[in-house]
């Protein structure tokens, strides 16, 4: 049976309740096909430094090593057992078939690598639009992928599962510029929005929530240019933050949320400053 090890440094657990609400697999179908050697909210046992000797000694097999939030190399600050987050992805690397990083924080290091004192802080591979994360920039595994990057803030559950199953039966997955799997990324929110029809009449929205017009030109949605499938791949199957109403906020973007102006679509006036 294929294994799966779940770790989380710097994260809000967004990723793993997105994870619970998984349908089509569902979780308990996941993992009655691989075994969840350990997951931080969901193992019962509190015995990660044992699998991870385990690991090390060839005890157990690991095919999936799953990362969600971003990494530091401060053990006082996110700690597993004596180790930081960093010093236990280090140990496992190489034993990995695939590692996949799961959300904007474990891909490019986003809220936490914020601040400029945060200087160790990064993503595995990337910190933001850079190649400077954790492991090197030519790093790959077992399998020959490098970390395979499913961006968002959280991810949808159906983005992690299809990768996951599609790594499962052998699949090949051909992935963008950020080593984003792009039969996932290569879509736009635009792609697909309700509101395709405002925006080719320029007519916008008045407020939020408002069911008529687009939310581009002053209310700052970036679905024409954010990488991900949020009007494909229906939220709960249902919806999507522009059909609610609420303008795409570019989450799975390696500059979420360095960028100013989330609500706001900034005029050539306000860059030029020709008006006062
Ligand atoms: S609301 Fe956003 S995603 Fe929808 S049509 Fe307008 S710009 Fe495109």
């Amino acid at each position: 049976m294929k294994t799966l090890l779940w770790l989380q440094g710097l994260t809000c657990n967004g990723n793993t309740q997105s994870l619970l609400n998984a349908e089509n697999p569902y979780i308990y179908e996941i993992f009655s096909k691989i075994n969840l050697l350990y997951h931080p909210s969901l193992s019962i046992k509190n015995n990660l430094n044992e699998i991870v000797n385990k690991i090390l000694d060839d005890e157990i097999r690991l095919d999936f090593l799953i990362v969600e939030g971003a990494i530091t190399k401060n053990k006082n600050f996110c700690k597993i057992g004596n180790y930081s987050i960093a010093d236990v992805v280090n140990k496992l690397k190489n034993k990995a078939e695939y590692i996949i990083a799961v959300g904007n924080c474990a891909v490019h290091g986003n809220l936490p690598a914020i601040y400029k004192e945060n200087k160790d802080i990064c993503g595995l591979q990337f910190k933001f639009e850079e190649k400077k994360g954790l492991l090197p920039s030519d790093f790959k595994t077992k399998s020959g992928y490098p970390v395979i990057n499913i961006t968002g803030c959280p991810i949808h559950p159906a983005w992690f599962t299809q990768v996951l199953m599609a790594l499962y039966f052998d699949r090949n997955i051909p992935l963008d510029k950020f080593n984003r799997p792009k039969e996932i990324f290569m879509y736009l929110p635009h792609d697909g929005c309700t509101r395709n029809e405002y925006f080719e009449w320029k007519t916008e929205a008045e407020e939020f929530g408002h069911k008529e017009g687009c939310l581009f030109y002053n209310l700052g949605c970036r679905g024409p240019m954010t990488h991900a499938p949020c009007n494909k791949i229906l939220w709960n199957r249902i919806s999507s933050k522009t059909r609610a109403g609420m303008p795409c906020i570019g989450c799975t973007e390696f500059n979420f949320p360095v960028r100013e102006n989330f609500f706001n679509t900034k005029k050539i006036w306000e860059y030029l400053k020709i008006f006062p």
